[in-house]
């Protein structure tokens, strides 16, 4: 042996005891991984300790090389279901000739632990305890386990412990402490752990508001349901307004009663087999409907899937999900319901109903009953909505399953709070690489909506503790949210940034990929506020993460009317018409867009002088504009509906040659002046087409391949000018799944690098995250 070691020297020091210490991060708390490195240090025979910490889990193991070493693989191939490791950091200890393995006391540590997990849907062993007549949590409304249930819905502050969490005042009956107390029961430490003996209850309460007794609530509710009531079911984040899906009666009197009119609704059933039943689902959907957030996930209709036509009218698109609450599992448990249309009892864009008396009052004139039950529930939330866009999975909706999760920054952040935007609000905190994003909050238009904003900035402050020392903000001054903004930082003497609403989308795309050098960044979008004043939304710009060139954007046309555009099509048909020269009072185009020659005479005039009719270079804008004309919608119910259903009549087309085409109007780069994309051409080959008698589906196809074809080539402008050649996509118009696709394949033919949302909403739910980024490199540059 040339080292001085013999074979026996090896064996004895194989031996020898050693110590390490291991630090894990990522979603390791509240997740059953104490209990889990609890039997995997047992079963290698190793000794020590684990708990909590602010940055996860510490571990300290003591024992033979081979099995310490063998304990850390076995760590992150057996980590449990629902945690996520970021990384693990392995040190060298000192032997202390302990025995046995424990499992200590955050306070042991001397440090706080932080983080409270996403709510998570019921796992398959409560599943089949839920359904077992011989378990003793048979047909328990509220059973979970380390691997499964509510967590961020239920906790009013940290650390996550039962005391802490609505469970309080349930106290745990011996068998559920035991449980509790055992580190290798799956409940260790379950903290809404409960049982029929100890924990919360169901009950059923009438229209009017007092209990009805019955056996059993949950198959008197199923009754009345199958029978065409409206009942208002408490979820985890909130109540749902809930129908008999087949019942076309159910479904018409819901939406008349809850004043919803177009927006589609979503349908809850029992399981993946039965989601196949209702939808064409790829492998993709299938695997977003099984995650433990259980998103609602919109997918490809089938016909005649049983389904009311009034569920989600003129659109070839369900939202389907799976049941994610024991309860949700219960009504499904009876073979006669097939599919529950589940919607969030709130009247339009108003904060989701949580609390039982809440619930009475504002329900009361809607649901004919209640499923009602004694666990609060302290953080409102929706259900998610995701769809698979151009083969990988998008957030169209944020909310349960994802908060409070973070997500990184590809740099440093001091602590801040990114407000986001005005409507469809989520806002976030950031400190560090981590950004914290809440829940979907919707508009902040009104005060209803400030509350719930102000109720969650305060949770999401408390849970991370993070005290924000800069507000970051839209750039829009008239908002709410704005104002509200810079009053609280003044208040706190707190530094205050204000970001563009585009650039913030486009940062966003970058920060989640962590590019920090410059991209082309396309922002296609409804509306947002630019730098001139103007209303932005079909821009090409030069991003970089802490400031932006505007180097194309489409043609400002007026929005006559202003906000009224927004929610009537034709008004924006008609500006988008009379920019590209059509004589907007011409009976072939009054004809076009179903309007009368007294309205258009009035909106002409307002055009001409500018009066009410703001500037927009949206893109948002045109597709409402080309929905007016081609499909004859003149009003929509909700937002973005025109261009929803643009995308939807063309679903079957095959793509074809661009038909149409965008005219490029050249700028000067060098002197900064955009180029600007103008949509006259398409104007003027989409009405020839509609002369011509083509079929609408046709003509929404080959607007698509135009709107694409024009940004593609301003792409190509932006990269002669500037040698740039990523590009990231973001804004609301990125949901549209066939311009995604359109996009990206027109620009990798262009041999670009093109990036797009993941992790991120593209939609006005991701902005906060993006401002977050711009924040961080405006302060990083300032130090
Ligand atoms: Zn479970
Ligand atoms: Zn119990
Ligand atoms: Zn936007």
């Amino acid at each position: 042996m040339t080292d001085g070691t013999s074979p026996k020297d090896e064996l004895q020091e194989a031996a020898q005891p050693v110590r390490r210490g291991v630090l894990v991060c990522g979603v390791v708390q509240g997740v059953g991984f104490r209990p889990t490195v609890y039997r995997l240090a047992t079963e290698e025979g190793l000794a020590g300790f684990i708990g909590n910490d602010t940055d996860g889990v510490t571990i300290e193991i003591e024992g033979r090389l081979a099995r310490v070493e063998a304990f850390l693989a076995r760590l992150r191939d057996e980590a449990p279901p629902l945690s996520r490791i970021d990384s693990i950091v392995v040190s060298e200890a000192a032997v202390t000739g302990e025995t046995g393995f424990r499992i200590v006391a955050s306070e042991v540590l001397g440090r706080v632990s932080t983080g409270i997990p996403a709510d998570a849907a019921t796992c398959p062993d409560c599943l089949r305890e839920l359904l077992d007549p011989n378990d003793r949590r048979y047909r328990y409304p509220f059973l979970n386990c380390t691997n499964c249930g509510p967590r961020f819905t239920i906790t009013r502050r940290i650390p996550y412990d039962r005391p802490q969490t609505s469970m309080a005042r349930f106290p745990m009956c011996p068998a559920c402490q035991a449980e509790y107390d055992d580190p290798l029961n799956r409940r260790f430490h379950a903290q809404p752990n409960a049982c029929w003996d100890c924990g919360p209850r169901v009950s059923l309460v009438g229209a009017e508001g007092a209990e009805i007794t019955v056996d059993d609530p949950v198959t008197a509710a199923i009754d009345r349901l199958l029978a065409g009531e409206i009942m208002a079911i408490k979820g985890i984040g909130g109540f749902h307004l809930s129908v008999d899906a087949t019942n076309e009666d159910a479904v018409m009197r819901l939406r008349q009663r809850k004043h919803r009119y177009g927006k589609p609704l979503a349908v809850m059933v029992r399981d993946l087999a039965a989601a196949r039943k209702l939808c064409d689902l790829t492998a993709e959907e299938e695997a977003l409907l099984l995650t433990p957030a259980r998103p609602i996930v919109l997918a490809r209709m089938r016909e005649d899937n049983g389904i009311a036509a009034d569920v989600a009218p003129g659109l070839p698109w369900l939202g389907v999900y799976l049941p994610y609450a024991p309860l949700q599992h219960l009504l499904f448990a009876d073979e006669r319901v097939r599919a529950l249309v589940m919607t969030s009892a709130n009247l339009s864009e108003e904060p989701i109903a949580i609390d039982n008396e809440e619930a009475r009052m504002r329900l009361g004139g809607i649901a004919d009953g209640f499923l009602m039950h004694d666990r609060e529930i302290l953080q409102r939330c929706d259900d998610s909505v995701m769809a698979v866009v151009d083969g990988g999975p998008q957030l169209v909706r944020r909310a349960r399953g994802f908060v409070p999760l973070g997500a990184e920054l590809p740099l440093d952040a001091p602590p801040l709070l990114a407000m986001g935007g005005h409507l469809k609000n989520v806002f976030a905190l950031a400190r560090g690489r981590r950004v914290y994003q809440s829940q979907h909050l919707g508009d902040l238009e009104n005060l209803t909506g400030l509350e719930f904003f102000k109720e969650s900035l305060d949770h999401l402050m408390r849970t991370f503790e993070i005290e924000p020392q800069t507000v970051v903000h839209d750039l829009h001054p008239g908002y709410l949210s704005t104002e509200w903004a810079k009053e609280w930082a003044r208040e706190r003497g707190l530094g205050v940034i204000a970001v563009q609403h585009h650039h913030a989308h486009v940062a966003g795309c970058m920060a989640e990929h962590g590019l920090q050098k410059p991209v082309i960044g396309l922002s296609l979008d409804g509306t947002g506020y630019g730098t001139d004043g103007k209303i932005w939304g079909g821009e090409v710009l030069i991003c970089r993460l802490d400031g932006f060139e505007r180097f194309a954007h489409l043609e400002y046309v007026p929005m006559p009317g202003s906000t009224a555009a927004i929610r009537e099509p034709w008004r924006m048909a008609m500006g988008h018409l009379h920019a590209a020269g059509f004589d907007v009072a011409s009976t072939e185009v009054l004809s076009l867009v179903g309007a009368k020659e007294n309205e258009v005479r009035v909106l002409k005039r307002m055009m001409e002088r500018g009066v009410n009719s703001p500037q927009t270079s949206s893109l948002g804008r045109l597709f409402d504009a080309a929905a007016a004309v081609v499909l004859g919608r003149r009003v929509v119910d909700y937002e973005a509906q025109a261009a929803i259903e643009m995308e939807g009549i063309a679903v079957d087309q095959p793509d074809e040659e661009a038909a149409y085409s965008m005219q490029l109007i050249e700028g000067d780069w060098a002197a900064r002046e955009p180029v600007r994309i103008c949509a006259e051409p398409i104007w003027r080959g989409l009405i020839e087409d509609l002369r011509v008698g083509m079929s609408t589906p046709r003509i929404a196809a080959r607007f698509h391949v135009a709107v694409a074809e024009g940004f593609v080539q301003a792409a190509v402008r932006a990269r002669t000018a500037t040698r740039i050649g990523q590009v990231a996509m973001s804004g609301g118009c990125m949901h549209n799944r066939r311009l995604a696709r359109l996009l990206r394949v027109g620009l990798e033919a262009e041999g670009f690098e093109v990036f797009q949302h993941a992790q991120v909403s593209p939609g006005d739910g991701g902005l906060s995250y993006g401002q977050a980024a711009v924040a961080a490199a405006i302060l990083a540059k300032r130090n």
